[in-house]
């Protein structure tokens, strides 16, 4: 046993020891974390961060579950019972009750199968949704997937994280975590990486720590990993954590319901089909056994029982293809509410635009400072009035891009691609773009960190909408920069940036160009919000930056104590391009009847020009801010929210509220979000939309659905998506309730005129077997309709069987039990005998019309609303292979001697196929005609 080992097992109270003794007994580096070698071997010999699943059932109890079903029970007992009284009658019939009981084994692994899959696929996508974590790994900070994190990793932690594993905090700044999901406790812990605690503190007072499965809820810390996986506080208790149900979808529960209304039915046709068969022929004990297996067999097939299966396995497949779509589904419920969506709420910033942001021009001491130069590059002159400039002249826009460098969490990097110099961000891009602007003026980071290094910070929130940094001054002199005239080496520098209207709220003077200080007087207020306005009339997001200088600093410092008494000194307005697909992906949603709007937190003027150039905003609507929010009632909200395209200085519980009003206007709402606080919003919502790029990881946790890629474009794909699959799973439903109606009704029929059952047991099941399942499935991969995204969103209140359906439902009962019967009739009028009288050749071909003729139809029922020629005969595959492979057996159910022997069938000659072909035929074409006279009668 390594010593890491035995160490980690003595000591599970890591909160009792130093951060320093921590990093000893875990042989780890704070400042470098683990080598990649060393963290493979701890992989290896810890196991992966995860805890143990719940084993999936057996195979058993999945086949003891397809066998637990009332009138499956009732087949094999009948199978038995009808040998035993061929036993007690001398003349002993092994085969039917074989044939039976290999039907419904068939059966039933087929449900396995389509069990498995679907639970493959779901088991599939919650791997993908897993976090990620950020570590420290041979000296460079990295993304990896948090499942590989070991003991003595070194991590870091922010707002919106989930805490990957239990951490012994080496570094906290203003750290709060949530800690309900192991405590209980609601209120957010406060962290501090200094203490020491008793070994036997509770794990609600072990403040230097942070366990697995809790949520960073404001700062920011560092910390080494002791424990993983099963080894965790969450762990421990984890066995109890385990056994989460999976729910069904309204869709699912409406289909269930639905099979078992139609299950009721069957049975009581079938009972009927019992009593009235055996009145008809006879009390004999053959009679009573047949009719009893046939009407049997009769409720197995015609009881839907697949359908849930098959409905987890279109959703789960289309969920597999929105991911292709950069969409990643986390509740299979969504899938269909994506198909009735009806509006979308989109934030701004990375989602409608680019998130690649260029500070373009500044603004200080009501002069306007040009910026040219564009992405990252920190390449690019500064100019007034269209003439270049010496930064050196403009000092008071020299500290603007100063404090935008000071108070700053980004990285600007770069690397040779192919010979050329290529710059990158790690962090924020609104951030980056003010390391850029600083360094197109020499202002380098690491200098200015040398003579400023950060102390502490209060960071930045969506609802104060501003962050601050506080500077020890170490040595200007020696850096040569002096922006703050603070050459004394015991005050600090507060440096603030954030949204304009918020930061000038807190300044009290503003600096000149000479970086002379003077009171703020309303007039220069005023100046200061006249350039901010036309900066976002151009579109620009618009930050302003202040400071102070202070000689104490204050223990805890907050927003309140420190966010005061500022002196302005500038504007930096930044560009950030619309996203290019976003324009296309906007007409498309319109066209299908979704409407956008846009939720950000940036200036009015900023958004409503974003939104102009994208096509979003209707001239001439208002745009709500969140102020004037604040001041509606929410019955005000609802009656307008029609007419609003853009809310702007919006924060994340505004977003709640417009989320609400719309739900209470009657919308189906798409709502994004990224940040901690956006939860609430993201969980109101029919359909939360999480960033995966830039969205926090509680965010992801919150949303029913993750943009892989941030982009507004994937929503339209998703919601596209999302009405293909509805429109296939009722193409399945409508599919399997017709087959199985018309199985009845020819039963039934049959034996109410008096004639001997057209179907034997075998052959009732045999149908059911090759109906359910390929063609059924196959109908689930269709791609959709070609103008599925020209019609209005489906009400979420519609019934799945709609008047369409029914109607389409009822001419195919109609049309396949005339067509089976008049084959039934026909044979035994080839044969010249009654109908009364069993006939095999009349079984066959009823048999043979019944079976080809739902495979047939089964291309039909590929759109509902589409001619089987405008979409394309065979254009899905997989139903050409469906129905082939069925078509396959079932020649051979017709002509191979034993499955004669079995199924009860008999050879059909030319003669009887030319009688035949026209029959087969028929339902398909009443299914055309059917929809075109649906389209005439414009139903729904
Ligand atoms: P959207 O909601 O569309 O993504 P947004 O990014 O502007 O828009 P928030 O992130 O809530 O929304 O930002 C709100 C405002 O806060 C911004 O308009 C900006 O003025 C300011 N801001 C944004 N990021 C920072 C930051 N890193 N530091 C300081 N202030 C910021």
């Amino acid at each position: 046993m390594s010593d890491l080992v035995e160490t980690k097992q003595k000591t599970d109270a890591w909160h009792s020891f130093s951060s320093a003794d921590v990093e000893k007994k875990l042989d780890t580096s704070v400042e470098n974390g683990l080598t990649s070698e060393e963290a493979t071997r701890r992989l290896k010999l810890y196991g992966e961060n995860q805890l143990k699943e719940a084993p999936p059932p057996s195979i058993w109890k999945l086949l003891w579950d397809q066998f637990n079903d009332f009138t499956v029970m009732l087949l094999i007992a009948a199978a038995f019972i009808s040998l035993i009284v061929s036993v007690i009658e001398g003349h002993v019939e092994w085969t039917e009750t074989i044939v039976i009981l290999a039907i419904v084994i068939l059966n039933a692994i087929m449900g396995i199968i389509q069990e498995r899959r679907a639970e493959q696929a779901l088991a599939a996508l919650k791997k993908l949704s897993a976090p990620d974590a950020q570590v420290l790994r041979d000296g460079v900070r990295q993304t990896i997937p948090s499942p590989q994190v070991v003991p003595g990793d070194v991590i870091f932690l922010e707002a919106g994280n989930y805490v990957p594993a239990d951490i012994r905090m080496v570094e906290t700044v203003n750290l709060r975590v949530e800690e309900a999901a192991l405590t209980g406790e609601s209120l957010p812990v406060e962290k501090n990486d200094e203490l020491e605690l008793a070994a036997d503190a509770g794990i609600g007072d072990r403040k230097n720590c942070a366990f697995m499965s809790t949520m960073i809820n404001y700062g920011r810390g560092k910390g080494i990993i002791t424990n993983t996986g099963m080894d965790t506080e969450i762990g421990h208790i984890a066995t109890m954590l385990q056994q989460v149900e999976v729910e069904q979808t309204p869709l699912q529960q409406k289909l269930d319901q639905l099979g078992k209304q139609l299950g009721i039915g069957a049975l009581i046709v079938c009972g009927l089909v019992f009593v009235i068969g055996v009145v008809r022929n006879g009390f004999t004990g053959d009679v009573i056994i047949e009719m009893f297996m046939v009407s049997i067999s009769l409720a197995v097939a015609a009881v839907p029982e697949g359908l849930p299966a098959v409905v987890t396995i279109s959703l789960a497949l289309g969920m597999q293809k929105m991911i292709d779509r950069h969409a990643l589904i986390r509740k299979l419920s969504s899938v269909e509410t994506l198909g009735s969506a009806t509006t979308i709420g989109s934030d701004k910033t990375g989602t409608l635009t680019q998130n690649e942001m260029t500070v373009t021009r500044l603004w200080v001491d009501e002069k306007f400072v040009e910026v040219n130069g564009t992405g990252y590059a920190p390449e690019g002159d500064f100019s007034v009035d269209g003439k270049a400039i010496e930064m050196v002249n403009y000092q008071g826009a020299l500290t603007a891009l100063w404090l935008g460098v000071l108070n700053n969490d980004s990285e600007l990097y770069s690397k040779e691609v192919e010979g050329f110099k290529v710059y990158g961000i790690i962090g924020d891009p609104t951030e980056a773009a003010m390391v850029v602007a600083g360094a197109k003026a020499d202002v380098g980071y690491m200098d200015l960190l040398k003579a400023y290094p950060r102390e502490q910070e209060i960071p930045f929130d969506s609802t104060r909408k501003c962050m601050t940094t506080i500077h020890k001054v170490n040595n200007p002199q020696d850096a040569d920069i002096s922006p703050f005239k603070a050459t004394d080496k015991n005050v600090h520098v507060v440096a603030v940036k954030g949204a304009p209207d918020m930061v000038l709220d807190l300044c009290t003077k503003y600096q000149t160009m000479d970086d002379e200080q003077k009171p703020l007087t309303d007039a220069m207020r005023k100046k200061i919000l006249a350039a901010n306005e036309s900066m976002a009339n151009d579109a620009l997001r618009v930050l302003a930056v202040a400071f102070k200088i202070e000689k104490k600093i204050p223990e805890e410092i907050t927003s309140a104590n420190m966010e005061n008494d500022l002196i302005f000194v500038g504007l930096q307005g930044m560009i950030d391009p619309p996203r290019e697909e976003v324009k296309e992906a906007l007409i498309h949603a319109k066209g299908a009847g979704v409407r956008t709007v846009m939720i950000t937190g940036d200036y009015p003027q900023t958004a409503r020009a974003i939104a102009r150039s994208i096509g979003l905003y209707r001239e001439g609507t208002e745009i709500i801010t969140g102020k004037q929010l604040e001041e509606m009632s929410d019955e005000d909200l609802v009656k307008v929210i029609d007419d609003v395209d853009v809310f702007a200085r919006v924060s994340p519980e505004h977003k709640v509220r417009i989320v609400q009003a719309l739900r209470a206007h009657g919308d189906v709402i798409a709502m994004t979000g990224d940040g901690v606080n956006d939860a609430p919003a993201l969980k109101q919502a029919d359909i939360g939309v999480a960033m995966g790029i830039t969205g926090t990881d509680v965010a992801k946790g919150a949303a029913d659905m993750v943009l892989t890629d941030d982009n507004y474009s994937s929503i339209v794909s998703a919601i596209e998506q999302g009405r293909i699959i509805y429109s296939n799973i009722r193409k399945f439903v409508y599919y399997l309730l017709s087959c199985n109606m018309a199985e009845i009704a020819i039963i039934f029929i049959a034996i109410l005129v008096g004639w001997a059952s057209p179907l034997s047991a075998i052959q009732l099941l045999w149908l059911n077997l090759i109906t359910d399942g390929a063609p059924a499935l196959a109908l689930g991969m269709e791609e959709g309709d070609p103008d599925i995204m020209d019609q209005k969103p489906r009400p979420s209140t519609e019934p799945i069987i709609n008047k369409r359906m029914t109607i389409g439902v009822i001419v195919q009962t109609i049309a396949i039990t005339s067509v089976t019967l008049g084959a039934y009739w026909w044979g035994h009028h080839i044969e010249n005998v009654a109908a009364g009288d069993f006939n095999v050749l009349a079984s066959t071909m009823a048999f043979v019309t019944l079976s080809f003729s739902e495979l047939f139809r089964a291309y039909t029922a590929r759109s509902e609303r589409y001619s089987i020629f405008k979409i394309g005969v065979f254009s899905n595959k997989s139903m050409n292979w469906a129905v082939l492979f069925s078509l396959v057996i079932l020649i051979g159910v017709v002509y191979l001697p034993i499955a004669n022997e079995l199924f009860g069938t008999t050879p059909l000659d030319l003669f009887h196929w030319s009688r035949l072909v026209p029959l087969i035929f028929i339902p398909s074409i009443a299914a055309e005609a059917t929809k075109a006279v649906v389209k005439k009668m414009k139903l729904s």
